[in-house]
């Protein structure tokens, strides 16, 4: 006989595989197992509900035909879901769902019926419930490369942005990762090239999204059991633009669930571009595993630009908006506001703004003020609190362990660089600061000081803290 569910599947698979693009067959055929056959009747897994769906909305007629192709008018098809459990049960569970030519199809016993309360999460973007399979690219068209200045600071990422959206997945800048400081682009410019992309290529599905919103989908979906749905969504983008991605530090779950749909996506020749705020060598608590895949492609750094970049992207920005205003005054401005072109930005902006409301004239004299102002308003905001708080994120711990009386080293350390900070960056006295962090004395908190300059000097690491902190908290 030789009339197996195997055979007639894969019968079935030769002509599907014909007639539809090949990305398709691989994201959508090749997961499917032949289970048996009894009846006429060929059952088939699918690994969720999300891909038993798609199949029906986009592929039941030309399954229909290749199966009866194979067996004949009476045939039918059912599908088996079969979820890996993302819950404590170890127990993996099926559903059995009649295909659609339901009208020849005895009712079919649903094993276990999961998620029937909830509607699953099949695209996190929209509102459950509504069926659109559209995927909105969460772009913002005005983070464009034509408003992106290029300078010495930023010309490797811009040129290899640019290179891959003239040919997303089709250079070696696969994952392209763009790092640097807060302010200095990289949303702007991961933008940009989702931007290009989406013109050249109307028809790819280009997605942006933030890290931290990801890590929410992802915690969302495990929570309604719908891990698979997320898997599946992500893994039918053909450009992934995942931003800040320095958040996933010590998430293992989440960076778990991007690493499998990261390697999909790579295998695929799909283009993944990632930001994040350091270099992949400086992460911390992110996967071997996953900073390793990191550096498969390129990192580009984003660097502070220099003075005549900072005057063209202001005169840019100016232009854009349809205002003028004196080489000088542009000058001062670049010149004193070096730190990021989001302060850079803003400083012009409430040049714009203090001179249309007050009626004023943009003088010098003017821009002086709101520098200086706008230079202090952005350090007022340092207080002791703050700073506790800063540090305690840094390490990942909360602000009552940083403050408790624990002798643990790693808590001892991230009590003593706050104390460093709270010098540093406030007027606070000594004995202000020790009451404030852990009602510490005087002496506690010089201490605390000098021991982060010896140490700043002796152990590269910690000399690394200090200066991140000192990034973080300079903002
Ligand atoms: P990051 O994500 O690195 O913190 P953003 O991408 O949010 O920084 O950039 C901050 C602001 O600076 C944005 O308004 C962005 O448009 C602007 N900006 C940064 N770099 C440039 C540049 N090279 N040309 C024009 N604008 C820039
Ligand atoms: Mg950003």
């Amino acid at each position: 006989m030789g009339v197996t569910a195997q055979s007639v599947w894969d019968n079935c698979l030769d002509f599907i595989k014909d007639n539809i693009q090949p990305q398709a067959y691989k994201t959508w055929f090749e997961p499917i197992i032949a289970v048996k056959l009894t009846d006429n009747a060929l059952s088939i897994q699918v690994p969720s509900k999300f891909f038993y769906e798609w199949l029906e909305e986009h592929y039941v007629k030309i399954l229909k035909v290749s199966l009866t192709k194979e067996l004949g008018e009476t045939a039918k098809l059912v599908y088996i879901i079969k979820m890996e459990n993302t819950y404590g049960n170890k127990q993996p569970f099926t559903e059995k769902i009649p295909s659609s030519n339901r009208s020849s199809v005895k009712s079919q016993d649903v094993d276990i019926p999961f998620n029937n309360k909830s509607p699953e999460l099949r695209n996190p973007f929209v509102i459950p419930g509504i069926r659109n399979v559209k995927i909105e690219s969460q772009l913002n068209p005005n983070y464009s490369f034509e408003n992106f200045l290029e300078g010495d600071s930023n010309r490797l990422a811009r040129s290899a942005g640019l290179a891959v959206s003239a040919k997303p997945g089709g250079t070696s800048f696969n994952p392209l990762l763009v790092f640097g400081g807060v302010g200095l682009g990289k949303t702007h410019l991961a933008h940009a090239i989702g931007v290009d992309i989406k013109d050249k290529y109307p028809e790819k599905t280009v997605l942006y999204i933030s890290a931290e919103k990801f890590t929410q989908q992802y915690i969302d979906a495990v929570k309604k059991n719908n891990r698979n749905d997320f898997i599946h969504f992500y893994q039918i983008i053909d450009v992934l633009i995942i931003d800040d991605v320095q958040f996933f530090s010590g998430k293992t779950g989440t960076q778990d669930v991007f690493f499998h749909i990261f390697n999909h996506l790579h295998q695929n020749g799909k283009q993944v571009i990632l930001t994040s705020d350091k270099a992949p060598v400086d992460m911390q608590d992110i996967e071997q595993r996953l900073l390793s895949r990191f550096k498969w492609g390129l990192s580009a750094e984003l660097q502070t630009p220099d003075f005549e970049t900072r005057v063209s992207i202001l005169k840019n920005k100016l232009y854009r908006d349809g205002v003028e205003m004196p080489e000088d005054i542009i000058e001062y401005v670049a010149k004193n506001i070096k730190t990021n072109v989001r302060e850079l930005e803003g400083a012009i902006i409430s040049l714009i703004a203090q001179s249309s409301f007050n009626k004023k004239e943009i003088t010098i004299d003017l821009a002086r003020v709101i520098v200086e102002k706008f230079v202090k308003n952005t350090k007022r905001e340092v207080s002791i609190d703050y700073i506790q708080k800063v540090v305690s994120d840094y390490f990942q711990m909360d602000v009552d362990t940083l403050q408790s009386k624990t002798r643990k080293r790693h808590i001892v350390q991230a009590r003593q660089l706050a104390m460093f900070f709270a010098k540093k960056f406030t007027k606070a006295s000594l004995a202000s600061i020790g009451s404030q962090i852990g009602k510490r004395d005087h002496a506690t908190v010089l201490h605390a000081c000098k021991t982060v300059d010896n140490l700043s000097s002796t152990d590269k690491q910690f000399r690394k803290y200090v200066e991140d902190i000192s990034k973080k908290l300079s903002v």
